[in-house]
């Protein structure tokens, strides 16, 4: 039989989450949703934000579908979500536009009183013709062009374990932070990343290289690896091994496989807390429960 070795009660380390509340130490939120396309979509839109929004999120973001394909449902789900008091970062994708349809689309915002947009690239689908002549090549071009529209907070895209593009090298990801801060960006949120020390190192060399912007962990709940895994193959995320023993056998358990997504995400949340990431990014997939639950055990609570 397997033994495990007791740890003798002097050498004890506080596991994070009671390391966090023992520290008194606070943390924040903010929320990715995306623009619903049908009524049942956005009625579950509806519950998820009533559910999320007594949390008091820093701010809360909305997709946009690269080359514009839900340029309206972003901004119809962008201006509705401030609306309601939120903060809202509305998504924007320069591929396939030009510089004249991004100028449009941030003054629009603007009109409406939304004064933060998270600036991105977006990936080109298969069979992407030529760009607009006048068009935007990476995430920086639009960071510039918006801090020119006078957006005052635009964030960016980070990669803590690389991009494809730059065939993984952390290095060269870094360069372009450094690109997106020196065109007007304000805060980098990353890619989903399960593993905190890939997330803390990519920060520390960040630093280290000139980043001073703020680096916000993004952080996906894994209640399905099967889907994650098809996600993170596509952005080039790892899925640790581990992870697979942990759901093997609960396909058919989501009230399992749900417990243990929230205990993950918790610990991941509180361990980042620990080492001065206390602001994280939940990619919500337009759902409640997982997310609200890791706020409440990180120390949220809802003020109405
Ligand atoms: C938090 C977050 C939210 C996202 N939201 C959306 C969304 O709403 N819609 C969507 O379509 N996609 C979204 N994405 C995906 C994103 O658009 C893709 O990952 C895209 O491939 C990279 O975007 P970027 O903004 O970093 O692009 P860029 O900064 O343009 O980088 C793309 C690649 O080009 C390289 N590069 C950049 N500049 C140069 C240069 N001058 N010379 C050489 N190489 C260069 C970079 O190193 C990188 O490998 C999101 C990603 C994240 C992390």
């Amino acid at each position: 039989m397997q033994t495990t070795t007791r740890i003798p009660l002097t050498e004890r380390r506080l596991a994070p989450v009671e390391r966090l509340h023992r520290a008194g130490a606070a943390v924040t939120a903010s929320f990715e949703f995306f623009p619903p396309r049908t009524p049942e979509l956005a009625r579950g839109l509806e519950e998820t934000v009533d559910r999320l929004r007594p949390l008091h999120p820093t701010f809360v973001s909305v997709t946009y579908g690269a080359g514009g394909t839900t340029r309206d449902e972003t901004l119809d789900t962008v201006i509705a979500l401030s609306r309601l008091g939120l903060r809202v970062a509305a998504h924007l994708t320069c591929v396939g536009h030009t510089r004249g349809e991004v100028r449009d689309i941030a003054a629009r915002y603007l009109d409406h009183g939304v004064d933060r947009i998270l600036a991105l690239r977006g990936d080109l689908p298969a069979d992407y013709g030529s760009p607009p002549t006048d068009g935007l090549d990476h995430a920086a071009d639009l960071v510039h062009e918006l801090r020119d529209c006078g957006v005052p907070h635009v964030a960016v895209a980070a990669f803590p374990e690389g991009h494809p593009e730059s065939g993984f090298d952390i290095e060269r990801e870094i360069e372009n932070l450094l690109r997106k801060e020196a065109a007007g960006a304000t805060q980098a949120i990353t890619q989903f990343c399960l593993d905190n020390e890939a997330i803390l190192r990519f920060h520390d060399r960040a630093r280290r290289a000139g980043v001073t912007l703020e680096i916000v962990p993004g952080i996906l709940p894994v209640a399905n690896v099967a889907q994650t895994r098809a996600f993170a193959i596509k952005v080039g995320a790892s899925i640790p091994d581990w992870l697979d023993r942990l759901y093997d056998g609960l396909d058919d358990e989501q009230p399992t496989r749900d417990l243990v997504a929230a205990a993950l995400a918790a610990e991941q949340c509180a361990d980042l807390a620990a080492h001065g990431l206390g602001h994280v990014h939940f990619y919500t997939l337009n759902r409640a429960p997982l997310t609200y639950a890791v706020c409440r055990v990180l120390g949220m609570r809802v003020r109405l």
